[in-house]
């Protein structure tokens, strides 16, 4: 089978305060990526219980009045794109307005704005708001490398709510063009090409059909999107992946392909309201020009901070050894999220 599911199982021996100071072993598994072979500590966490649900009224009401994506503010203080790339200075398509992002991560670096509303619960997203919001990013894109097609590195980002990064309520897409490639682009990219020529099918095909044939980690269809858990989890929670197995660049996805993931998207968000996750990180990655091997494909990891000390899910693991912990086995997560693709 050519997908590579390497792990290794590591044991801690401990004398147990909860069994009169008995020897006992605690299991620690390290997994690698299937693709890139980047390592993931995953380690059932030890103290689990429920989420409570996190409570953001007081941080909306407190950002409404300042926000620059709310009217009249928007208007005024927003910065505006050059007239020879976009001659109106601001793209408004699908009722979505995309603008210059102040801090860009790349030469191309937008926001998108979703809607008027300075809050949306993730149940309140519409099939409407997300899918306008795909299109009028795909369309940033799109006259991005008409106008300048050195800028080959494509994807539409999110972070929702501030335990994901979010600097800014109001909800946003961030869709960025870059020339260089992120050190994801950089490790997937190469892995990806490198399967292709050794297997002569793309790593992306292989995966869908191994997890599926496997059902562990496989969670269903929607339409053209094939949803999974991945193997060697990114973040304490696992990380959902959304592939468009026949689609290689982003600008090749249509109005059907965007609803098709929302309506992926708008099920892994009722599993995430069930258990009190409110805030995530997303991504959309897109295959640059010339690079067959490559698939569209998009990743969620849900974010959040530990009561009650408000603590990151993030630690010296992942600030500083460049490895993943994940605290919840990815087969776990699976056959809980299953349940929302029926
Ligand atoms: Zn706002």
């Amino acid at each position: 089978m050519p997908i590579k599911f390497k792990s290794s199982m590591f044991h801690q021996k401990i004398l147990d305060p909860n069994n009169n100071f008995q020897p006992a072993l605690i299991p620690l598994e390290v997994r690698r990526d299937t693709l890139t072979g980047h390592a993931a500590v995953i380690q059932e966490f030890r103290f689990r219980s429920k989420m409570p649900k996190p409570d953001y009224s007081f941080l909306i009401e407190k950002t409404r009045p300042i926000c620059p994506f709310c009217s009249p503010g928007v208007d005024e203080n927003s910065p505006r794109f050059p007239p020879e790339f976009i001659k109106e200075g601001k793209l408004e398509k699908y009722g979505v307005l995309v603008i210059p992002n102040f801090n860009p991560y790349a030469t191309y670096s937008a926001i998108s704005i979703l809607s008027r509303n300075h809050f949306t619960e993730i149940t309140q997203f519409s099939e409407n708001i997300i899918v306008n919001g795909l299109l009028a990013s795909q369309e940033y894109l799109r006259r991005v490398r008409s106008f300048d097609p050195k800028a080959r590195y494509l994807s539409v980002n999110w972070n929702y709510l501030p335990p994901a990064g979010g600097s800014v309520i109001h909800p946003h897409f961030q869709p960025v063009a870059a020339y260089i490639r992120n050190t994801y682009m950089k490790e997937t990219l190469s892995a990806s090409k490198r399967y292709m020529l050794r297997n002569g099918v793309t790593y992306w095909s292989d995966l869908v059909k191994t997890e599926k044939e496997k059902g562990e980690r496989f969670i269903g269809e929607t339409g053209g999107v094939s949803w999974l858990v991945n193997y060697a989890g990114r973040g304490r929670e696992p990380d959902i992946l959304g592939i468009f197995e026949k689609k290689g660049s982003i600008l090749e996805l249509t109005a059907a392909d965007f609803k098709d993931y929302f309506n992926g998207l708008s099920r892994i968000f009722r599993y995430m309201t069930d258990n009190n996750y409110m805030s995530f990180n997303l991504c959309i990655y897109s295959a640059p020009a010339g690079q067959d091997h490559y698939r569209t494909h998009a990743r969620l990891r849900l974010r959040f901070q530990f009561p009650i000390l408000g603590t990151a899910d993030a630690c010296f693991i992942e600030a500083l050894h460049d490895d993943f912990l994940c605290q919840t086995f990815p087969e776990a997560a699976c056959g809980e999220i299953k349940k929302y693709f029926i």
